[in-house]
């Protein structure tokens, strides 16, 4: 919210449509900033056709300016890589940690270890040499990335797969040991990066959405908090550096949860929600252990401890039923073990969701410095990559194609409600 009352900031909203989707996955919609055009959900710079789309890390690179990608989930995953990487899919994270040493990224900070360690990779080559070998400083834990000198470019990999979840690491000095905060990265980004006249540089808070596929309410605030902090490190280093322009936004909305109006006269709203601040970790680390419960009342006993809620027998009963697959959801998106524990939860904390998955909302935009007022009122994704490439004085245009689920529905109606209304309206009346 202190966005919204920072000078200078401006606010718009931002149709992140795919182009085959008005919900857009997370690879098509890193995409259309990455290049400019929009392609089918899953893929990364790339047309249905094969025809690669030159990202924003290869103009800018050639432009002269330094990169840095900076995420809390595998540094390969699809939203850093939708600034750099061309790939038919996004699962081909071993070939994105290949096109990211091609490319020379200058920093790179996040998880996937094991897409880099050539114990790990399927060709057992160990990209961790190579970028050692041209020159990167490694790091591997949080102290090594924290007493780096910033004068060489940086590779910093803090878990096989993705860091933990902030809710997890609160309760861990193993995984506080092991992984910075985002706001420790994007200060060392910073730092490293600033030696330089220009640089473009990606933040990432990517584990709010995978606690929103798990309608897992603390995992998500736990972890957009975290996010909050990494703001306030860039808008502190913008106060020394005014000709930067900071871009805060989000790819796609997911789960839509909201704080529900609960007991007599919402009297209970207010109480629930700061039952969030009791939550102890994140749903993958409690079912877990509820996989292991040997009875209704160990796994009764379990959850209380965890989160602070005294379910039922009746109820626990219930959500096992889900824990051993062996439960039915009416609304099949809720049909995993995951939703249901969010269901239950719902009662504990007052949010509601309405799936496990991404949505088709607009999402906000803000930016704040030069040229910021571009991002103000309605916009479309892939004009990020055109506003980012005007500042930076880049001339370049990828080719883009007419949106493909035109068949289905026409989309253009599908996006103007009004239009696609009308008929249905005229019969009425
Ligand atoms: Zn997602």
């Amino acid at each position: 919210m202190r966005l919204f009352q920072t000078p200078g900031a401006r606010h718009g909203w931002m149709n992140m449509r795919a182009l085959n989707s008005i919900v857009t996955d997370s690879a098509a919609a890193a995409s259309s900033w990455g290049c400019g055009s929009r392609v089918v959900n899953g893929a990364l710079n790339m047309l249905p056709d094969g025809r690669k789309l030159k990202t924003l890390c290869h103009l800018f690179g050639e432009a002269g300016w330094k990169r840095g990608l900076v995420t809390t989930t595998e540094i390969t995953h699809a939203t850093p890589a939708g600034f750099a990487a061309n790939q038919p899919s996004r699962d081909f994270a071993e070939q994105i940690a290949i096109q990211y040493r091609q490319l020379e990224i200058e920093v790179l900070l996040g998880g996937g270890r094991r897409f880099f360690s050539g114990e790990r990779r399927s060709d057992a080559h160990d990209l961790i040499s190579d970028f050692a070998g041209a020159g990167y400083q490694i790091a591997h834990n949080r102290d090594e990335l924290l007493n780096l000198e910033a004068n060489q470019k940086l590779l910093g990999l803090f878990a096989g797969g993705h860091l933990p979840y902030t809710v997890d690491q609160l309760q861990s000095e193993r995984l506080t040991a092991t992984a910075p905060t985002l706001a420790e990265m994007t200060r060392a980004a910073l730092d490293n990066l600033e030696r330089h006249p220009h640089f473009l540089l990606q933040v990432e808070g990517g584990r709010v959405d995978h606690a929103c596929h798990n309608c897992d309410a603390a995992g998500a605030f736990y972890d957009q908090i975290a996010f909050d902090e990494a703001i306030d490190v860039c808008l502190e280093f913008q106060k020394k550096a005014p000709d930067t322009l900071i871009v805060i936004t989000t790819d796609h909305g997911n789960g839509n949860p909201g704080l529900n109006a609960m007991g007599s006269r919402y009297n209970d709203s207010s109480r629930l929600f700061a039952n969030l601040t009791r939550m102890r970790m994140s749903f993958p680390e409690l079912l877990y252990r509820l996989e292991r419960a040997e009875s209704e009342e160990e796994a009764q006993e379990m959850l209380a401890d965890a989160t602070g809620y005294q379910a039922s027998l009746e109820q626990v009963a219930l959500l096992l039923t889900f824990v051993e697959k062996r439960g039915t959801a009416l609304y099949r998106l809720m049909n995993s073990a995951t939703a249901q524990l969010g269901q239950l939860l719902g009662n504990h904390l007052g949010i509601g969701w309405a799936g496990n998955v991404h949505t088709g909302d607009y999402v906000t935009i803000s930016a704040v410095g030069p040229a910021a007022e571009r991002f103000e009122g309605f916009i479309q994704n892939t004009d990020v990559f055109d506003y980012f490439l005007d500042l930076a004085g880049i001339d370049f245009q990828n080719p883009r194609l007419p949106l493909t689920d035109q068949d289905v529905v026409a989309s253009a109606a599908v996006e103007h409600l009004e239009e696609y209304l009308a008929p249905a309206m005229a019969s009425i009346s």
